[in-house]
């Protein structure tokens, strides 16, 4: 019998059993993929380690949760600093000074501002009410048209018109000549790969790979008192009012005979045409000198039942349905819900993270 049956080897699943081993508690976790990990899975390729399931960055302001994944491993000065390539031009991004200068030639902040100032007066745009107006109210139509709408309708397969404007405003808009795409103060890569940390996680608990928790339900749950789940919530309850809408995406890898193949780690493909987003050059995360180079595809597909779901689709629709769901976990005495695909959020990996440490402090006290 054990204590806690944690169904997803992701990184909540992960750092929930390892903070319960800890406390003394038995743990079985089970995942239905063949490694752990979840999204994070890192794996080994010509030496490089590649980020299996699209480019993986950890970033936080949180000191405590800084310091908590640096327990595990030490983490290299990786600063994200995509660029953007429309139809041949380049861009650096996020949203900065280097990027008007390219766009309109301006050079002072002042030129800048102004700009966006005058775009956003010409489209009329007071309240954004979607992504769409919420991405013209920041940076002007020229950005949007060449760097947000392409790559916006790719990834999530619907007009900007009819997403959150949360999901842009992701992003710094940056009156200084900083390409850092993220405002945290603190940012890098694990050394060794992500799978070294939740392998650490995992150390001292049981782990069944290649099982999934609705082929055998009852008795997995009858092997342990409670059970934290971290897969879809809405197939936990057997979609009993309707599915969650997800994206999911194909990964294209290729090993290459080539040193360098991009001179990035990410380059986002924003026009519409190009049917992949991004392109990672994974040795770049570790500023890799070897001889071959792996590169990544990211291609963005409708999800359907039988897929991964990667991103939640956090519209009017999905949230109504999910907050039906939210309702019936609410009230289940065994069984924690958390992660990405059970409480249907957005999350990057230091939200994850908090979200399960918070977790355990409710379960287990301070
Ligand atoms: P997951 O990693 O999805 O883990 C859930 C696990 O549960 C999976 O392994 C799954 O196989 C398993 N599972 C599901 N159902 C069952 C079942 N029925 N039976 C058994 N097992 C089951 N975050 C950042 O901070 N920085 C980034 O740069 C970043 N980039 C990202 C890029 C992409 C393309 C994606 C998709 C996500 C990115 N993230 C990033 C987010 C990050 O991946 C997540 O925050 C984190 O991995 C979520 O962990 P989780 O445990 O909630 O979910
Ligand atoms: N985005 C965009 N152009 C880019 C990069 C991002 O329009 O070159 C928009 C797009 O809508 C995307 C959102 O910003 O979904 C958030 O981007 P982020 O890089 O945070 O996405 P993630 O890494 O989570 O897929």
């Amino acid at each position: 019998m054990y204590d806690y049956l944690v169904v997803g080897a992701g990184l909540f699943g992960s750092v929930f059993a390892y903070e319960a081993t800890k406390r003394g508690k038995k743990c079985l976790v089970i995942d239905k993929r063949d490694h752990i990990g979840g999204n994070v899975y890192t794996e080994d390729v010509e030496g490089i380690n590649v980020h299996k399931y699209g480019a993986h960055i950890f970033h936080t302001n949180n000191k405590d949760i800084w310091e908590y994944v640096n327990s595990f491993t030490e983490f290299n000065r990786y600063t994200n600093t995509p660029v953007a390539n429309y139809n041949g031009e380049i861009y650096n991004l996020p949203f900065n000074m280097n990027t008007f200068n390219k766009l309109w030639g301006v050079i002072t902040p002042e030129e800048a501002k102004q700009k966006i100032e005058e775009q956003k007066k010409e489209s009329g745009i007071t309240e954004p009410k979607n992504l769409e107006e919420q991405a013209i109210s920041l940076v002007g139509t020229d950005i949007y048209e060449k760097l947000i709408k392409g790559y916006t309708e790719k990834q999530w397969g619907r007009p900007a018109t009819e997403l959150p404007s949360f999901i842009i405003k992701r992003l710094p808009v940056r009156f200084t000549y900083d390409n850092n795409y993220f405002n945290d103060k603190y940012q890098g890569i694990p050394t060794g790969g992500y799978t070294t940390i939740i392998e650490k996680m995992l150390e001292n608990c049981d782990v069944k790979l290649g099982v999934d928790f609705f082929a055998d339900r009852e008795q997995l749950e009858g092997m342990a008192k409670k059970t934290v789940f971290t897969g879809m919530i809405d197939e936990f309850y057997n979609y009993e009012f309707g599915v969650l809408e997800y994206r999911s995406l194909i990964f294209e890898n290729e090993t290459l005979n080539t040193e360098n193949y991009q001179g990035n780690a990410v380059v986002n493909y924003t026009d519409r045409e190009t049917p992949y987003t991004r392109v990672i050059e994974h040795k770049h995360f570790e500023f890799g000198t070897q001889e071959k180079t792996v590169i990544t595809k990211e291609y963005p597909t409708e999800w359907k039942k039988g897929d991964e779901p990667y991103y939640p689709i956090n519209n009017d629709k999905n949230t109504v349905l999910y907050k039906k769901y939210k309702e019936l976990a609410d009230k289940e005495e065994n069984v924690i819900f958390g992660g990405r695909l059970a409480t249907y959020k957005y999350y990057d990996m230091h939200q994850v993270i908090a979200a399960a440490l918070t977790q355990v402090e409710k379960e287990f006290g301070k």
